[in-house]
């Protein structure tokens, strides 16, 4: 067998199952394909899809009180149409229970597909780094790390002074 250095390392890619932008690598670490293909790693091409959409986006009703049940038959344009990185799927479609939830929390119906929803709630995840930060509190001068960035508007404080201020 020829050495190919892999002895200790962590699992080559090509042994990996999955497509890089189909695991946790693609939300936390997002690449093009381009960039995935040059790192030798396999990029998954999402299939076409065609759905006989029956109500377009900017149809959809406001306010949850103007919706009727006729919803539940429709096919609902995705805000983002494909037009993304969170492999869309176009459309979607408002379930019984779904309905009933957002009558019951008097919320408006969704405008983009479960994908896309997934995909902008990750985007409110703080990246997976450490900045090493100053407390914010007056007087106080503890340092520790933290995940929200030096250029973000949030105020954050050290452990002791964020207990304190929440007691
Ligand atoms: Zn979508
Ligand atoms: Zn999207
Ligand atoms: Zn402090």
């Amino acid at each position: 067998m020829k050495k190919a250095g892999e002895y200790g390392e962590f699992f080559p890619p090509e042994l990996s199952p999955f497509a890089y932008n189909e695991t946790l690598a693609q939300d936390y670490f997002p690449k093009t394909k381009e960039q995935v293909l040059a790192m030798g790693m396999r990029w998954r091409d999402s299939a076409e899809k065609k759905y006989n959409i029956t109500m377009k986006n900017n149809q959809i009703p406001n306010d949850i009180r103007a919706t009727s049940d006729s919803i539940l038959d429709e096919i609902i344009e995705c805000a983002h149409g494909g037009n993304c990185s969170d492999h869309c799927a176009t459309a979607f479609r408002i379930i019984p229970q779904e309905l009933q939830f957002l009558r019951k929390m008097d919320i408006p119906l969704p405008r983009l597909c479960p994908l896309c929803r997934q995909g902008e709630r990750v985007r409110l995840r703080n990246p997976m780094h450490l900045w090493h930060r100053k407390c914010m509190k007056l007087g106080c001068n503890n340092e520790f790390e933290t995940s929200y960035a030096p250029d973000r508007p949030e105020i954050v404080y050290c452990e002791q002074c964020y207990n304190n201020e929440v007691a």
